[in-house]
Parts: structure tokens; sequence; C-alpha cells
């Protein structure tokens, strides 16, 4: 900017990071670099804040939505934190700014990033070429691909060869290890594991000490990554992308990351795919390891189950309560909420279920608090289509979160509606059946009815039996079809569907077990959760004439 003047834009994950952005750090750097920066243009738009440096135009846009990436010539870009953003319908927000540079073909465009997930290519029918076709998370990693793909070589302090520090040569001493060789589990001296940690040189394998990390790391050296060992689909970089990875291995300066400290959190997330992923993402700066996946929920999939109704909005859009604003067009049996709690919100679904155990989501939505249910739960009513008023006749509210808080909350509004216990999905315990009942005696003279169930199968039964394998020619009296309301908002869909099945693995060994889990590990499935419990009321609040189930249909 300073001595090449031109047209910048930069490229934040939302607005309150834009504007915190643009305030606390860019403004300052600028004008340490003497630069000439006048006050905040008026903008009419909030998404974009706009600043006048050296004569030229600097645009901070929030990732959000494509409106900060109209029409605009640039000749820098910056995209910052790009996995974090959403890849919106026009596209990436990487392809959005490189698309405002037709104007300048000396332009600059720099992209940062953590990674995150691995990209997806498919083979297009055409051209035969490889398209990415995976969204938010992977496409910094794709741009990775598509470039130089360079990285910090660093000489061995013992016999000056130069390589990339990779996790797979760190080392720990043998006397780090407490449990007796060939006996699983394998038992640390985390104390001993912080200074046994070391490095082993590729070439002339000799120890490199944590500390030697000072003296060789400003002697380190980029290189590109030869032809034959290039990741990704791209054979040859594009001109003029240089592309460099690079992790906590080559950090000196904050102890934090010192390879003893490393090495402790890998031995702890050893076994755990989200701890593991995490390592990979935070420490390694690559993308989580890909698990084989089996079910997939996808989003045409629960298209599908949108039926005709509207949903009942018994919040407007500013959260204040109106209730419900129009009756059923349908006469159900009853009507049930259910309730996942998280740090600092709930989230509730409202189902109306039919004789035939059909569930209609009826309404869905953010509570602040325990208090927002008792209102809920006090206020709520509807009519039916012949006109007899409904209240909430049964709840579940998931006690997964600080369980002694929901289960004192159940105890505390008894009697309010006939039916309101807490609920406890247990993972791959070997149980006989898939929901059982027991009583919780942690409050004194009180004994809570807590309703436990296994949770993979009923996720198994959720997003495999009710959602992929919906079928509406075909429907199955076991499996009773789930209803969506005919406005069901995305947000609801893209939780419902961040689920899918992989196999599960102890110390990276697959052990031939398909379990269900979040397909997109940082985003909420909480209303997926809901409506699990919804079927969990079906079962415990059925009337006893329902007919005998027939035998499994498949
Ligand atoms: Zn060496």
């Amino acid at each position: 900017m300073k001595h090449s003047p031109g047209n910048m834009m930069y490229v934040s994950r939302d607005e309150n990071t834009t504007r915190e952005l643009g305030k606390q750090r860019i403004t300052p750097i600028l004008k340490q670099i003497g630069a000439d920066v006048a006050d905040d243009l008026n903008s009419k738009d909030q998404t974009i804040m706009v600043k006048r440096v050296n004569g030229a135009t600097l645009r901070l846009v929030g990732a959000q939505s494509a409106s900060g990436f109209i029409t605009w010539p640039a000749s820098y870009g910056f995209v910052d934190e790009a996995e974090t953003h959403p890849l919106l319908n026009e596209g990436s927000t990487i392809d959005l700014t490189r698309a405002r540079f037709k104007a300048d073909p000396d332009y600059k465009m720099i992209v940062f990033s953590k990674a995150q997930d691995e990209p997806v290519y498919e083979t297009d029918k055409i051209t035969k070429k490889q398209k990415i076709v995976s969204g938010q998370g992977t496409r910094c990693s794709d741009e990775y691909y598509s470039g130089t793909q360079e990285k910090l070589h660093v000489p061995c302090p013992h016999c000056q060869h130069y390589q990339e520090l990779v996790w797979g040569q760190m080392k720990i001493e043998p006397d780090c290890i407490t449990s007796a060789p060939g006996i699983l589990p394998i038992t640390y001296d985390y104390k001993k594991v912080l200074s046994g940690t070391y490095y082993e040189c590729k070439s002339c394998k000799g120890k490199i000490q944590d500390k030697d990390k000072r003296k060789i790391v400003p002697l380190g050296k980029w290189v590109p990554t030869p032809k034959e060992e290039r990741e990704g689909p791209y054979p040859e970089p594009f001109p003029f992308r240089q592309s460099i990875q690079i992790s906590d291995l080559f950090v000196f300066l904050f102890p934090s990351s010192s390879w003893g400290n490393l090495m402790v959190k890998w031995l702890e997330a050893e076994g755990d795919d989200d701890k593991l992923g995490a390592f990979y993402n935070d420490f390694l700066g690559l993308p989580r390891p890909e698990r084989k996946s089996a079910g997939k929920v996808e989003l045409a999939k629960i298209d599908r189950l949108i039926s005709d109704y509207p949903r009942l909005q018994c919040y407007d859009a500013g959260r204040r309560w109106q209730g419900a604003q129009v009756p059923l067009t349908f006469d159900p049996l009853f009507i049930g909420i259910t309730i996942d709690k998280q740090d600092g919100y709930l989230k509730y679904v409202i189902s109306a279920f039919m004789a035939n155990g059909e569930p209609h989501i009826l309404d869905y939505g953010v509570l602040a608090n325990e208090d927002d249910i008792t209102f809920l739960l006090q206020n709520f009513i509807v009519k039916s289509k012949s006109g007899d008023d409904y209240r909430i006749y049964c709840g579940l509210f998931d006690s997964g979160f600080r369980r002694s808080k929901v289960i004192e909350y159940c105890w505390e509004i008894r009697g309010l509606i006939p039916y309101f216990a807490p609920a406890r999905g247990v993972q791959r315990v070997q149980s006989r059946a898939s929901i059982w009942v027991t009583e919780d005696k942690s409050i004194p003279n009180a004994a809570v009815s807590i309703v436990n169930f296994d949770s993979q199968a009923w996720e198994d039964d959720l997003y495999r039996r009710r959602i992929i394998e919906f079928d509406p020619k075909k429907p199955k009296r076991r499996y009773p079809r789930i209803h969506l309301p005919v406005d069901v908002c995305d947000d609801f869909k893209s939780e419902l569907s961040n689920a899918h099945q992989v196999e599960e693995t102890v110390k990276g060994r697959q052990l031939g077990t398909w379990i269900w889990q979040k397909a997109k590990h940082h985003e909420p499935n909480d209303y997926g959760d809901c409506v699990k419990m919804a079927l969990l009321l079906w079962v415990l609040h059925a009337p006893d004439d329902t007919p005998e189930e027939p035998p499994a249909e498949d």
C-alpha cells in the first residue's frame, strides 16, 4: 500500500470481525507505515466498511453475504480465516474476491487459514477434469493444492540435511512409557514426555531437540513440493500461485508449542477422533484425516420430508412470543416438545403426532433459559383442524449437558404438563433395549424418572430409516414418516443433515463398527437431537392399542 497504492479488499468471517479488525488492527498498522487514513466513508451497507488510504480505497467485507463483493475493481485482496467462511450461492469468498481483479493484471491476493477438512473432488463427466464438490471448510486447502505447495525445510544440526519437520518423525524416549512392552493400553509418564520428546532426522537418525528449533528454523528455506509428491488433483501449480503450509512444529516463540507439549496433546488425542481432528487442524495445520463414511444425510433427502402445512412461528423474527397464529391443518393425537441444552442456550422442537405415529414438526427455535421453557409450556395453545384446543402434552429434556441442572428443572416443574422428563442418550452400551427408564435420586427426597436411550440405535432410526431410506411410495409402518413444515428454514435443515456414519477406530485401527456422528464437526446438530427425541416421545406415549409391530421389513 505504501509503494504501489491500489484499491484493497479485506474479507473476514463476519461483520463484527470486520468492524473490530478495521478499528483495532488495520487502521493502526496503516498509520504505522505512514499511510494517510481518512475516517470511514458513509456506507449504507452495514456488512462493509470503507476507508481511504493514500488516495486508494480499502474495503473491509464480511463473508456472510455476497453483497460486499459487488462489482468493484481491486488490486489487492486479503481473505482471512478462509475455511470458516460460508460457501455462498455465488461461490466461495476466494472466488468472489478473485473476480474483483479483472481490471488489474498485476493484482495480488493473499488467502490465510487454518485447514479444516480434506477437499473432495469428482471427475467432470464432460471435461474429465477433477472438480471440487466439497463445501465450507475445504476451499483454502483446495487453493493450497493449486499452488506451489511450499514447505519450510530446516537443516539437521548433526548432518545438515534439509528437511520438512513432519509429525511422523517425532519420537519419545523409551522411559516415557510406563506400561510393560506389548501390554495394552500403553501408559505414559507425561512429565517425562514433556522433556523426552525429540525429532529423529530422516537422514542420519540423529536426535534433534526442542531447543535446536531456535537455531535451525531461522536457517529454513521454502521448498516447493516436487511434481511426483504433489497433493490434490492439480499436477502443476497454477502460474503465479504460491502456496505454503506450516505447522506448530516450527514455532519456537511459545512454550505451549514445545515438542513435548505437542506430544502430550497427541497422546491424549489418540483413539479420540474429535481430538485427533482438532490436533491436525490446530497444531499440524493440516486437514483432519478423512474417515470412511457410510450413511450421509443429504439436504435433498431432507427436502423430501417437507409437507404442505405452515410452521407455527410461536416467536416472531425479533424472538417475541406471539403464540400459534393459525390453526393446524390436521387433527393430531397429541403434541410434544423436545429440548436440547447447550452451553448458553436451548433449542426446542414442537411436534404433533398423528394416530399412525407420523410426527409433524410444528415449530422449533432457540430459548435463552429454563424460564423460557416454563413460559412456553404454560402459554402454548393451538387449535386443531376440527377446532379443539391443544396444549403441549409431553416433553423430553436432553440431560447430556449439565445433567443435574436438567434433572432439577424437570423436578421443579412437575405437574405443569402431564409428562415432562429428562432424557439421557447412552453411547455404545450393550443394552438389550433401545429405550429404558431409570430412577435418579440425586435430589434429596425426590425420585426423578430418566428416559435412557441407545443414541446410536435411535440415530440409525432417524437418519437411516426415516431420512435416507424414506420412500414416499413405500411407507414403512415401523418407521412412520416425519413431516416438516412447508416453510422450514435452511438452518433447521442443515442441522438435521449434519450427521454421517463412520467406522469406529481406536488408535488408528478400524474396528468394523459403524457409528453416527456429526458430519461437520464445527457446526451444530441440535435440531437433529430434538427430532431424535421426538421419536422417543411416540414410543413413550403411543396408545396401547397400537397394533403389534410387524417384523423388520429388511
Ligand atoms: Zn541428520
